[in-house]
């Protein structure tokens, strides 16, 4: 018989995942369970993962009703554990898995957990494809080709400390960006610095407290100008519509690295003309920000987990600036008819509550905000709003009633999940979950 509903997933000790053969899927929207809409599940995506999240009951609901049920074992005894999605790349997910903790369970590696579910043969979650650019959809990527690339690379820029970096960060943490540019492609990444003036929680190339791992080792030495130059300009120069980006998952904060960011730009400048210079950073540092817009700096993209003071101070632990001085670099970009993206950490429960909608409008009103790139926060969520503390998640609206608000507030604003290139910034571009709205005008 089909199934007219998702059934929950669940997995034994030794990983193996199941579906259930009755009790149906609930999905944590950071402040209650509830049943995900029909119309808000999509197919699991091609490139995303599976996780089974160790020592947590998967929660569940009798079929047809909220009644929840906890399942701590299998008809044999043995234990069972909550089954999560990782969503692939251009996807934003609309809700937690549900599950309750037991005693002694370990934090969850870095990592964002979407519910999932299984519906007729297939898995299902809750989400929605925020970008239609297809830069990083995993079908493309032929790691071959990749590896024949790094060779013709590494005989013709046998120095370059860059492209030997890249080399490792495409073959071996398998970095779409590292890869685009040796198969010269869209966005080239720029990994310049080594130390960074914040602690994320949630940092993935420097972990210090929470026991999980970090996922990238950070380059060990600041990168050299005419090492990133040479990088830049060979990008530039060959890919219509190209992005070079400083500031990756590889590296510490690019702005503490300012004169050789500076240096840089200008280089760059000085030989070509062409596509965009990005700096993806925490625009700790206004004044270095000034002085690379006049170098010639085309974007900048912010990162930031909340904009309100407390709990973008509680995620970022900054040393020596403020959410006041991000809010600068932004007005110094802005100000000089420079493109302004957030890279918005999206956490069901903390994105979605009103006072965060309306600190989140306030910014990007007084920044000159053109597009928000919606990125799932790569985090144990439990663990997240313990460091957060109280009054982060209140009446939570949803993530895509969220996205929909910002853009009735400020209706040329751009939503996607990648820097856009020359030729579609400026442009609004469509509008993620747009066929959901009448369900929950309904
Ligand atoms: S700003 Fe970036 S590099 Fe610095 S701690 Fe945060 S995530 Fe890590």
């Amino acid at each position: 018989m089909a199934d007219s509903y998702p059934r929950v997933m669940v997995a034994d000790d030794n990983g193996n995942f199941f579906d259930h053969p009755e009790l149906e899927m609930l999905v944590w929207d950071g402040e209650s369970l509830r049943r995900p809409l029909r119309e808000e599940l999509i197919q699991l995506p091609l490139g995303s993962d599976l996780f089974m999240l160790p020592e947590r009951s998967p929660l569940a609901a009798l079929p047809g009703t909220d009644d929840v049920v906890e399942l701590d074992e299998g008809p044999d005894g043995s234990p069972l554990h909550a089954v999560s999605a990782f969503v692939a790349p251009a996807y934003v997910r609309l809700y937690h898995p549900a599950y309750d903790t037991r005693a002694g369970a370990p934090d969850l590696s870095l990592y964002a957990y979407s519910a999932v579910g299984w519906m007729n043969g297939r898995l299902y979650v809750p989400a929605v494809r925020v970008d239609q650019d297809k830069r990083q959809d995993p079908y493309r990527f032929d790691i071959e080709e990749v590896e024949q690339k790094v060779l013709q690379f590494k005989l013709q820029h046998p120095g370059n400390q860059t492209v030997k970096h890249l080399e490792h960060c495409a073959l071996v943490y398998h970095c779409r960006a590292a890869q685009n540019y040796f198969l010269g492609r869209w966005e080239a990444p720029l990994p310049a610095a080594s130390t960074c003036n914040a602690a994320c929680i949630g940092c993935i190339s420097d972990q210090q407290d929470i026991n999980v791992e970090a996922a990238h080792s950070r380059l060990s030495i600041p990168s050299r100008p005419d090492d990133l130059i040479e990088v830049a300009v060979t990008h530039l120069e060959r890919v219509p519509n190209g992005v070079v980006s400083f500031g990756q998952g590889c590296e510490g904060e690019p702005l503490v690295q300012g004169p050789v960011l500076e240096a840089t730009v200008r280089g760059i400048r000085e030989r070509t003309s062409a596509g965009v210079v990005n700096l993806n950073s925490n625009a700790s540092l206004p004044k270095v920000v000034a002085r690379l817009a006049d170098a010639g700096l085309d974007a900048i993209r912010i990162s930031i987990n909340s904009a309100r003071a407390p709990y973008y101070e509680r995620y970022y632990r900054p040393t020596g600036y403020t959410l006041d001085n991000v809010l600068e670099s932004a007005k110094e970009m802005s100000s000089r008819g420079r493109y302004v993206s957030l890279n918005y950490f999206v956490f069901p429960g903390v994105s979605d509550s009103p006072a965060e909608i309306e600190a989140l409008c306030a910014f990007i009103e007084a920044g000159g905000v053109q597009m928000v790139q919606l990125r799932n926060l790569n985090i144990d969520p439990e663990l997240y709003l313990r460091e957060l503390g109280e009054g982060a998640v209140e009446d939570p609206i949803g993530v895509v009633p969220f996205i929909h608000t910002l853009r009735a507030r400020f209706p040329k604003l751009r939503f996607g999940y990648f820097n856009p290139p020359r030729t579609r910034q400026g442009r609004p571009g469509p509008l993620p979950g747009a066929k959901l709205a009448p369900v929950y005008a309904s």
